[in-house]
């Protein structure tokens, strides 16, 4: 079998809001689906390496924020490739903490839910866990984004991590500008308009936020 074929799977935008003591944190994820009703049941998969994942072990709590097609790359890059072992992930992004002490997005997402946990399943490199949502928005505002959007329009990447990670083609991109490749995120840069060389210093990787130091030209 060609593995491509998973390609075709279609998924969602989340980022995922975790706890741990007082401390908050959230990372993205594709992989949440919804598997019954009455009560409301989810499914959630993480790399057993992540942070979010220990903190949804220990806890027993997470949150879920549905991003919509106007939630920045900026956001997605924030929460999505870097780990909040060591870094506050989310200091520049407008949020809320739950009186359960789990943090919800205000970055223009969707809407937003609060899940119990009740079951966890293993895989050799993630965690899928199964979730109650115990509670959530009234509303949902805005156009849920897909994963397929994430890669399409805002020319996002996936980290390694993620379950869904495939190998890009080195020349995936290439639009005629010269490609210069985002070493922490994979974001391409490749504007045939504006030379990579042109930018400013204090340009930043419009996904991650990466200095231009950390880019490598393909
Ligand atoms: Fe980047």
């Amino acid at each position: 079998m060609n593995d491509i074929i998973l390609n075709s799977l279609s998924y969602g935008m989340f980022a995922i809001g975790v706890k741990d003591g007082k401390k908050t944190s959230a990372c993205i994820a594709n992989t949440v689906m919804q598997v019954s009703r009455m009560p409301n049941i989810i499914a959630v998969s993480l790399n057993h390496d992540n942070y979010s994942c220990e903190c949804i072990r220990k806890n027993g709590l997470f949150s879920v924020s549905v991003l919509s097609e106007d939630t920045s790359g900026t956001v997605i890059g924030a929460l999505g490739f870097s780990s909040g072992r060591d870094t506050d992930k989310l200091r520049n992004i407008r949020h809320r903490i739950l009186a359960e002490g789990v943090p919800v997005l205000k970055e223009q997402t969707c809407c937003w839910f609060l899940c119990k946990v009740l079951a966890s399943s293993e895989t050799a490199s993630h965690t899928v866990f199964m979730a109650e949502v115990i509670a959530g928005s009234e509303k949902s505002v805005g156009k849920p984004m897909t994963y397929e959007y994430y890669h399409r329009v805002i020319k996002g990447r996936a980290p390694k991590n993620a379950p869904t990670y495939r190998e890009e083609k080195q020349n995936e991109t290439q639009q005629g500008g010269e490609n210069w490749i985002c070493t922490v995120c994979g974001f391409i840069y490749n504007d045939p308009f504006v030379p990579f060389e042109e930018l400013p210093d204090d340009w930043i990787c419009p996904i991650c936020g990466a200095p231009k130091s950390a880019f490598q030209r393909q």
